[in-house]
């Protein structure tokens, strides 16, 4: 099955997560709200979800064995309207790391001014030794352990760290058969036939791409030439990296999670595309793989992670070789590593603005699935470009006024629509 983004780790040199994610998301908003002298009792309210389920469900496997698996959902603050947020299957999964990655959500539709809370669901598992059958009673199982919670005006639930389009439909249904009514807006990311929006499967590259077209224009690098190297090649990083060498960029790198490649000459993108599994792993293909670590660490002009959390922390952050770092993974970079960056030049365009193209194609399908009309790749396309500039705009702005950096100004900008839904509920003074 095919990823919405690939976890990375690697054979040769283990990555470690060195700080927790919901103490990142936590500090960087404490900063964010004091910049905006909010009181502390907003930052009480926001610092962790409204509400959080967590699930156990049992699935009879292809063995005939049971197994109980658990799950999570966290709805981060429903002030601005139903929460949405992706489901995560991964094997390393935690509560506390949901909860981290619902408040990214809030703060991803606060910057792109859509009309939600910011949630995110995960089951602790390991798709890629599960078998189809497996894996659809898993997907309905969740479904049924949180239906009083989810609804397409409640709690809208999307792909994520692999988890598909498919697995989005099998959701749809178990809901839709117990709800006893036709439901497309519970979940996005479905399959077209079955009301998915054209261009949500390449919303979250495209976005990035649009972010990074944005940079090169300010920065004066063209994008023809400029040496890319693209940690992950899931779901983001491989449409990210076709785009990239179509326009004629040099993806000098690229990553899965066995391992990287690294050709200062450029790598053959078609190739490698080709030859993947479905699960998107190709470098074990080649003798001369190097280590994610080491890949993140080769000279280029722009680096983007594009996998799991944490992998630019205080130990390499010293040795990154590159210009620019683009987020397209959510939370890769470590706060401490943030002011490594800083202090070297290298400028970080942060997650929550770079890689908002995935939730942003979602509200469109959402509003398509309440319309019942349904747009053109182009309308999507135009409109999800429109708003990827604005957002872009909108955080480079904020950096100024507060003369900060691109991270904090992206969560002032996010904190700012979100407390003021809050505060116009009466929720916070
Ligand atoms: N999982 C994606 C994200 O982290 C998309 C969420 C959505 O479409 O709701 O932004």
């Amino acid at each position: 099955m095919s990823t919405e983004s690939l976890g990375a780790t690697s054979k040769k040199e283990p990555i470690i997560a060195y700080d927790e994610p919901l103490k990142e998301f936590q500090d960087i908003l404490e900063e964010a709200l004091s910049v905006l002298n909010y009181p502390p009792h907003v930052y009480e309210l926001l610092k962790r979800p409204m509400r959080f389920l967590e699930v156990s469900i049992p699935v009879k496997m292809d063995n005939g064995e049971t197994k109980i698996f658990q799950g999570f959902r966290a709805q981060h603050n429903d002030a601005p309207g139903p929460t949405k947020g992706g489901i995560r299957f991964h094997p390393d999964v935690t509560s506390d790391e949901v909860k981290a990655l619902a408040g990214w959500m809030s703060l991803k539709c606060g910057i792109t001014g859509l009309p939600y809370g910011g949630a995110k669901g995960g089951i602790i598992c390991d798709p890629r030794h599960m078998s189809m059958d497996e894996l659809e009673k898993l997907s309905r199982g969740y479904v049924r352990a949180v239906s009083q919670l989810v609804g397409p005006t409640k709690d809208i639930p999307a792909p994520d760290m692999y988890t598909n389009s498919q697995v989005m439909a099998w959701m749809l249904d178990e809901y839709d058969h117990i709800r006893e009514f036709d439901s497309p807006g519970f979940i996005t990311g479905k399959p077209v036939a079955l009301g998915g929006s054209a261009g949500r499967e390449t919303a979250t590259s495209k976005g990035v791409l649009y972010t990074l077209q944005t940079v090169s224009e300010k920065e004066n690098i063209p994008v023809e030439g400029m040496r890319i190297i693209i940690q992950g090649f899931g779901n983001v990083g491989s449409y990210l990296a076709q785009y990239l060498y179509e326009l004629g960029a040099k993806v000098v790198g690229i990553s899965d999670v066995l391992g990287g490649l690294y050709d200062e000459n450029g790598l053959d993108i078609p190739y490698l595309l080709e030859n993947r599994d479905s699960f998107g792993i190709v470098t074990n293909r080649f003798q001369n793989s190097i280590s994610n670590q080491e890949l993140l660490e080769k000279e280029c002009d722009v680096l983007i992670p594009a996998a799991i959390s944490s992998v630019i922390h205080k130990d390499n952050a010293t040795r990154l070789n590159c210009r620019i770092v683009i987020e397209a993974a959510n939370g890769p970079t470590t706060k401490e590593a943030l002011r490594i960056l800083e202090d070297r030049n290298i400028s970080v365009v942060p997650d929550i603005l770079a890689n908002s193209g995935g939730v942003i194609v979602s509200y469109f399908e959402w509003c398509q699935n309440n319309q019942g009309y349904y747009w053109t790749a182009n309308m999507v396309d135009e409109r999800l470009k429109e708003k990827m500039a604005e957002s872009f705009e909108k955080v480079a702005s904020t950096a100024k006024r507060f003369n900060v950096n691109m991270k904090l100004a992206a969560y002032i900008e996010g904190v700012q629509k979100l407390a003021e839904t809050c505060r116009l509920r009466g929720w916070i003074k």
